[in-house]
C-alpha cells in the first residue's frame, strides 16, 4: 500500500516531477555502512547524475519517446569507480522487486568520457527539456537525484569555519571535519510563491526580461526570512504589479528543483486593479480576460510550458481540462 499516494493525501492530482512514489527509509539514514551495503544489493539502482543533467535512453525512431535510465548496480559496477557524491532516495515498494534507487554524481568524468562511458545506456539530457516526454512518477525521482546531487556539488566547504566536509546519512547530510566546529550541513529547499491574481472577470500576468518574447505568465518570487507564505504572495503582487490582494488561498506544490526551489501555488483576490509596475522586476504586467487569453496564439504570445504549476493555474481558472 502507498501511504503516501498524492490522491489519498489532497484527493488532487500531483503535479509533474511532484510525486516519485518512494519510501524514503528514513531509518536506513542511521546505518553508517548504508551506501556500501546499497552497492553490494543486486536490486539496486543507479540514478547517475552528469554536472546536472539526468541520463535518458537513446531516441531511436521518429516519434519514439526517451526514457530515463535506472542501472542495475551489477549491471553497471564500472561505474561505481568513477562516481563521486552518492545518495540513498529511497525504495519503490509498490512494484513486485523492492528496488533501492541510488543517485551517483559522475561529474568527475569529461564530456566525451561521459558520451563514452554511457553510450551502451544512452545519453545526458537536461530533465527540463525531456520532462515532457516522460513519466512523472519516474521524472520526479530523477529530479530528486539531480536536487541532492546539486546539494552535494554546493556544500564540500563548511559554511562557518571554511573547512571540508564529509557526507553521512546516506548522503542526507554533510559534516564538518573539524573537531571545533562540528556543524553539521542538510539539503534545503527555497520556498518559492506563485500566484493566480484575478479579480473574478481578469487574471493578472506578467513578463519577465529573460523570458522568451511574447511569453505571458504568474506572478511569482520567493519567500523572504520572517514571514508567512501567504505575506509573501501579497509582498511580492505590491513589489511586482503595485495591485494590493486579499484572500489569499493556497492550492498545491511542485518540487522545482532547478536548482533547489520549492513552488507554492496560491490564488489571491485583487482588490486594487490599477497596475504600476516594477521594471526592475519585470517588463510588463497586464489583466487579461479569459477570452483574450483563448487568443493570445494569434497576438504572439503565448502562456508557460505545460506541466509548470503556473500553467495548471491558469488553465484551472480558465476552465480548461489538464
Ligand atoms: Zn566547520
Amino acid at each position: 500500500m502507498q501511504i503516501f499516494e498524492p490522491y489519498k493525501l489532497t484527493g488532487l492530482k500531483p503535479n509533474h516531477l511532484s510525486f516519485g512514489g518512494l519510501d524514503r527509509g528514513a531509518e536506513l539514514h542511521e546505518d553508517k555502512d548504508c551506501i556500501q551495503n546499497l552497492l553490494g544489493a543486486e536490486e539496486t539502482l543507479l540514478v547517475p547524475v552528469w554536472r546536472k543533467l539526468n541520463l535518458f535512453s537513446k531516441i531511436g525512431g521518429k516519434g519514439e519517446k526517451p526514457l530515463p535510465v535506472f542501472l542495475p548496480v551489477d549491471e553497471a559496477s564500472s561505474l561505481i569507480s568513477i562516481s563521486g557524491h552518492k545518495v540513498f532516495l529511497g525504495r519503490q515498494k509498490n512494484t513486485i522487486k523492492t528496488p533501492a534507487y541510488l543517485a551517483i554524481d559522475v561529474s568527475a568524468i569529461d564530456e566525451e568520457e561521459a558520451e563514452t562511458s554511457f553510450a551502451e545506456w544512452g545519453s545526458f539530457n537536461d530533465l527540463r527539456n525531456i520532462s515532457p516526454l516522460i513519466d512523472g512518477v519516474e521524472g520526479s525521482i530523477l529530479a530528486y537525484a539531480r536536487a541532492m546531487i546539486y546539494w552535494h556539488s554546493q556544500n564540500q566547504f563548511c559554511g562557518i569555519c571554511g573547512n571540508p566536509t564529509k557526507p553521512s546519512k546516506c548522503g542526507h547530510q554533510r559534516d564538518c571535519v573539524n573537531s571545533k566546529c562540528n556543524s553539521s550541513h542538510f539539503p534545503r529547499t527555497d520556498s518559492a510563491v506563485i500566484m493566480l491574481v484575478h479579480d473574478h472577470d481578469r487574471l493578472l500576468l506578467g513578463r519577465q526580461k529573460i523570458w522568451p518574447k511574447g511569453m505571458y505568465s504568474l506572478l511569482a518570487g520567493y519567500v523572504e526570512p520572517g514571514e508567512t507564505i501567504e505575506h509573501a504572495v501579497a509582498r511580492e503582487v505590491y513589489e511586482e504589479s503595485g495591485i494590493i490582494v486579499r484572500n489569499i488561498k493556497y492550492l498545491h506544490s511542485q518540487p522545482w528543483p532547478f536548482p533547489s526551489s520549492l513552488m507554492l501555488g496560491f490564488t489571491a483576490e485583487a482588490v486594487t486593479k490599477k497596475i504600476n509596475y516594477n521594471d526592475n522586476e519585470i517588463e510588463d504586467a497586464q489583466w487579461f480576460t479569459r477570452g483574450e487569453i483563448i487568443e493570445f496564439k494569434s497576438q504572439g504570445k503565448f502562456l508557460p510550458r505545460e506541466l509548470s504549476i503556473s500553467r495548471r493555474l491558469i488553465n484551472d481558472w480558465l476552465g480548461l481540462k489538464h
